[in-house]
């Protein structure tokens, strides 16, 4: 049930914020959050560079930390990546895998995502995989193909008691930036399509327990509305997670 699934929002800062930018509105954040306790999960993912100095700066609190992307491989000659266990050590319980930025630009595809995900489990952390359809595909009718081979892709090897831990983000790629966000309705569709596909690949068990995030404009206003929904556990936010009062009133609204 719905219930038995903590909400998660995360804060995707993507290429925004300095270290001490990022400090600054970590000591914003962290005032303004403090008093939900642990009722949300909330998870902040700023640049690589700030992810050590703001794992001190939330120590003791109800933040949570997160990477955007990671390497697969554990270490070596992969000159500019990161790799998983870095990540860890330095703090981080949550990667970001496949955001459509990345596959976009970076050219990730379906059996990177795997791998990517598989180095991070493996390094003691949770993947929170991110798939997602371009307009041009949603116009053709093809969401829900597209956004089921993202997620078989990305899932390929894994068990059932894996996949209930990991978070998934459903995020349309023509939502994302663009002030556009889903309806409630047509977030629900793909979340409970999503749901119902991770029962007959796992079982329903597993599916009842995964959480998928939605994500895509996501704002103080259209909160609530999109987080009310049965298979919505939660919202990956770009642009409103820079501001601390925008966040705090997503997480509110969960
Ligand atoms: P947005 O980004 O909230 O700025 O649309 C969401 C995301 O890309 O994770």
């Amino acid at each position: 049930a719905a219930e038995a699934r903590r909400k998660i929002v995360a804060g995707n800062w993507k290429m925004n914020k300095t270290v001490p930018e990022a400090l600054a509105l970590v000591r914003e954040l962290r005032g303004l959050v403090s008093a939900l306790g642990d009722k949300v999960e909330l998870v902040i993912a700023p640049p690589f560079v700030a992810l050590h100095p703001v794992a001190k700066a939330i120590e003791d609190s109800n933040l949570k930390l997160a990477a955007q992307n990671c390497h697969w491989e554990a270490s070596g000659a992969f000159t500019g990546e990161v790799a998983a266990p870095m990540l860890k050590e330095v703090g981080c319980a949550y990667v970001i895998v496949g955001h459509s930025e990345r596959r976009q630009f970076f050219g990730e595809t379906d059996e990177t995502v795997n791998k990517r995900s598989q180095a991070v489990l493996k390094a003691g952390m949770v993947p929170i995989i991110c798939v997602g359809e371009t307009l041009a595909e949603r116009e053709a009718n093809r969401t829900l193909e597209v956004v089921e081979r993202q997620v078989k892709g990305a899932l390929a090897g894994f068990s059932a008691a894996d996949v209930a831990r990991f978070v998934l983000a459903y995020e349309p790629v023509w939502a994302i930036g663009t002030g556009r966000t889903a309806t409630s309705a047509q977030a629900q569709e793909v979340h409970a399509a999503i749901r119902s596909q991770l029962a007959r690949l796992y079982d329903g068990a597993a599916a009842g327990q995964v959480r998928i995030q939605y994500g895509g404009s996501v704002k103080p206003d259209n909160a609530a509305e999109l987080l009310g929904q049965p298979d919505v556990d939660g919202a990956l936010v770009g642009g409103a997670s820079l501001k601390a009062g925008d966040f705090a009133a997503i997480v509110k609204a969960g």
